[in-house]
C-alpha cells in the first residue's frame, strides 16, 4: 500500500486526481452484457469495475421462504479474489454480508415488489476491481440491471460516498482518501432525495455530515444523468436520444 500523502488537496481546491473536491469519478456503463442474466450492467466509476446481474422474478425455493404478498428481493454484494492487491479470500466474509444487507434495503422503497407474490429476484453485484468506492458502484449499477431485467420500479436509485480530508468535505473518495482520510459516509438514495442507505466511518460534525449529504445529492443528480443515458441507449429511439444530446 502506498505511503500516506503528505497532502491530499493542493492551493488552488485540487486533489490528488485532478478532481475539484465536489467532483465524481468518471463513470462509464453498459447494460444487457450478460446473455444468461435476466438483466446485467457492467460500470467502471473510476478504477473500480462492477458487473451487476439480476435474475428472475422467478419462484422461490425453499417454498418456506415465500412471501404471499410479494417478492423476495436478494442482494449478494462479492469482491473477486483478484479484485484488490492482496488476494482476497472467496466466499462471504463479515463485510460482505453487511454490505449484502444494507444495498438490498437500499431498493426497498423503489421495486415493487407487490407485483410478483411468492417470487425471488436475485441481483448479484460482482465486484471485478475494487479502488474505494464499491458498494455505491455496486448500487449504481445494480439499479440498471433491475430496469434491465424489467422489474417494475417506482424510479431509480443512485449512490456515492463523500468524506474528509485535510479538514475539507471530498466526494467520491478516491483509494488514498479512503485509506488515510478522517471520515466516509456512503450514501443512496432515491430520485425523490430520499436517502435509503446511510453508513459512517470515522468522524464528522453534525454540519459536515448534512453538508455532505447535500455533496452527495449533487454527485447522484450526476449519476442518475449517466444512468439515464444508458436506459436511452439501450431502450429508447434515435429520436429520444437526439433530445437528450440537445
Ligand atoms: P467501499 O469499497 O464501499 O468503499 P470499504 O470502505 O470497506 O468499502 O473499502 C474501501 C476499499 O478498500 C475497497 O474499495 C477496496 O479497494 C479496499 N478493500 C476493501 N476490503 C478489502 C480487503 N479485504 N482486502 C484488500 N482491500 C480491500
Amino acid at each position: 500500500m502506498s505511503d500516506k500523502p503528505e497532502k491530499f488537496i493542493d492551493e488552488n481546491g485540487i486533489r490528488l486526481d485532478g478532481r475539484r473536491v465536489d467532483e465524481i469519478r468518471p463513470m462509464t456503463v453498459e447494460m444487457g452484457v450478460l446473455t444468461r442474466a435476466d438483466g446485467s450492467c457492467y460500470l467502471e466509476w473510476g478504477n473500480n469495475k462492477v458487473l451487476a446481474a439480476v435474475y428472475g422474478p422467478r419462484e422461490l425455493h425453499p417454498r418456506r421462504l415465500q412471501r404471499p404478498g410479494e417478492a423476495l428481493v436478494r442482494y449478494r454484494y462479492n469482491m473477486a479474489a483478484f479484485s484488490v492487491e492482496d488476494r482476497i479470500r472467496p466466499g462471504p466474509s463479515r463485510r460482505s454480508t453487511e454490505i449484502s444487507k444494507v444495498s438490498g434495503e437500499a431498493f426497498e422503497p423503489v421495486v415493487m415488489k407487490q407485483f410478483y407474490p411468492s417470487a425471488v429476484i436475485d441481483v448479484f453485484a460482482e465486484v471485478l476491481q475494487a479502488d474505494a468506492g464499491t458498494r455505491t458502484a455496486a448500487i449504481n449499477a445494480a439499479t440498471l440491471a433491475l430496469v434491465d431485467a424489467g422489474i417494475p420500479m417506482k424510479g431509480l436509485v443512485a449512490a456515492c460516498a463523500v468524506g474528509k480530508v485535510d479538514g475539507q468535505l471530498v466526494l467520491d473518495l478516491n483509494k488514498p482518501e479512503d485509506n488515510y482520510g478522517d471520515a466516509d459516509l456512503p450514501i443512496a438514495m432515491t430520485e425523490d432525495g430520499d436517502i435509503t442507505l446511510l453508513q459512517m466511518d470515522g468522524n464528522l460534525t453534525v454540519e459536515e455530515v448534512n453538508k455532505g449529504i447535500e455533496m452527495v445529492r449533487e454527485g447522484c443528480e450526476q449519476i442518475f444523468a449517466i444512468q439515464k443515458a444508458a436506459l436511452l441507449e439501450r431502450f429508447g429511439t434515435a429520436e429520444e436520444e437526439e433530445v437528450l444530446e440537445d
